[in-house]
């Protein structure tokens, strides 16, 4: 599955918010006998669709889809120079397929920070500046012997030299990847360099609660979300000391909490969200049967491979998928009407899966 993976710099409050995720998840009523990693938290993914499809389209029971998290503890100052536990840190981010950096963006006293103060600039350039280093050095690796091979012209050598050559004054400035704008052939090359600075990331503002309401209010989360949009990154403001408080509660005493702070969503929710989007993620669902269910898979997926998610004989077997997307069936209001507008797909194996897709795979076993 993929995950993204919580880092920054001690006492931002990683671990707050990875509590918050682990609670959440442990309110999960369907997947009560899930052993994870104990760094590995499991959430919901929140889609009011489901409830409206389980309106319409009744079954026993809601499955929503989930997500992970990843929590990459580990010291971050001297990671690059790949001593001990520094390695470990850019391992673990190696292994992740998105970033979620916790920059602190709260005054307290009482809680001391690595700088002594509280900056939010400082704090997101000491973990890039380790970041970029470590593929600094990947791309030296290369570099010289991809240089080689392209004088010969070979073409994917030349391809790939051009887009090292892209890369490393970025790099040799303290700067991310993710900064660069590349076409999709260069995009594939850097796919295949494995760079920590070319994985997306959302900078996560850990603001005061007081902040809650009016987030952009807070001179912190201006210099955070001003960071990202330079670097083509998302960035979101939450409370990370609130959300672990709501994760305790219920449904309902969530919904009166968060209309108390003025807020339609959870810090968690949202977060959650905008990794999965960051991520390319989109959702199907399946209906009609014992449960209304939704499912997780990935932008450009064709039916075959989509239904290979459910089980593997779905996808050997395949036939057809019948689909109907959710909007058709929110509009229309009931599976028979969508029928007799027509609004009934029978769709092959050359289909891409659309998020929203309502399917039914028919299969030979
Ligand atoms: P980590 O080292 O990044 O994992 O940081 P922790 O999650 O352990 O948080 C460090 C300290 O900051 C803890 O005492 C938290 O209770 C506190 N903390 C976390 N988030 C907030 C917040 O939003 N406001 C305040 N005042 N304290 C917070």
């Amino acid at each position: 599955a993929l995950t993204a993976g919580i880092v920054g710099l001690p006492n931002v409050g990683k671990s707050t918010l990875f509590n918050a995720i682990t609670k959440a998840g442990a309110e999960m009523a369907n997947y009560p006998f899930a052993t994870i990693d104990p760094n590995v938290g499991m959430v919901e993914v929140p889609d009011k669709r489901l409830q409206r499809i389980d309106e319409l389209i009744p079954a026993k029971k809601i499955i929503p889809t989930t997500f992970e998290f990843t929590d990459i503890a580990g010291i971050v100052k001297g990671a690059s120079k790949g001593e001990g536990l520094g390695n470990k840190f850019l391992e673990n981010i190696r292994q992740v397929d998105a970033i979620v950096h916790v920059v602190r963006a709260f005054d307290d006293d009482n809680i001391t920070t690595v700088s002594g103060k509280v900056d939010p600039l400082e704090d997101i350039e000491t973990i890039n500046l380790e970041l970029s280093l470590a593929d600094l050095d990947s791309v030296n690796k290369r570099y010289a012997r991809v240089e080689k091979v392209a004088r010969t012209k070979d073409k994917e050598a030349m391809a790939e030299f051009a887009v090292l050559q892209k890369i490393k004054p970025v790099l040799d400035d303290g700067g991310s990847v993710r900064s660069i704008d590349f076409d999709e052939d260069e995009q594939k090359i850097v796919k295949g360099l494995f760079l920590l600075t070319a994985k997306p990331v959302i900078y996560v503002a850990n603001i005061a609660e007081a902040d809650m309401a009016d987030p952009d209010a807070s001179p912190y989360y201006q210099t955070i979300k001003d960071y990202a949009a330079k670097e083509n990154a998302e960035s979101l403001a939450i409370s990370a000391k609130t959300e672990e408080e709501i994760a305790e509660l219920d449904d309902a005493d969530k919904k009166d909490f968060l209309e108390a702070e003025g807020v339609s969503e959870s810090g968690l929710d949202r977060l959650i969200r905008a990794s999965y989007h960051l991520l390319g993620l989109a959702t199907f669902f399946t209906a009609g049967g014992k449960e209304t269910r939704a499912w997780t898979f990935k932008q450009g997926m064709k039916a075959p491979q989509v239904a290979g998610i459910i089980h593997s004989d779905f996808e050997r077997g395949f036939i057809r998928a019948e689909v109907v997307s959710f909007e058709d069936l929110d509009q229309l209001g009931s599976q028979q009407a969508v029928k007799e507008a027509g609004k009934l797909r029978l769709e092959g194996k050359d289909y891409l899966v659309q998020d929203g897709d309502i399917i039914e795979f028919r299969f030979n076993v």
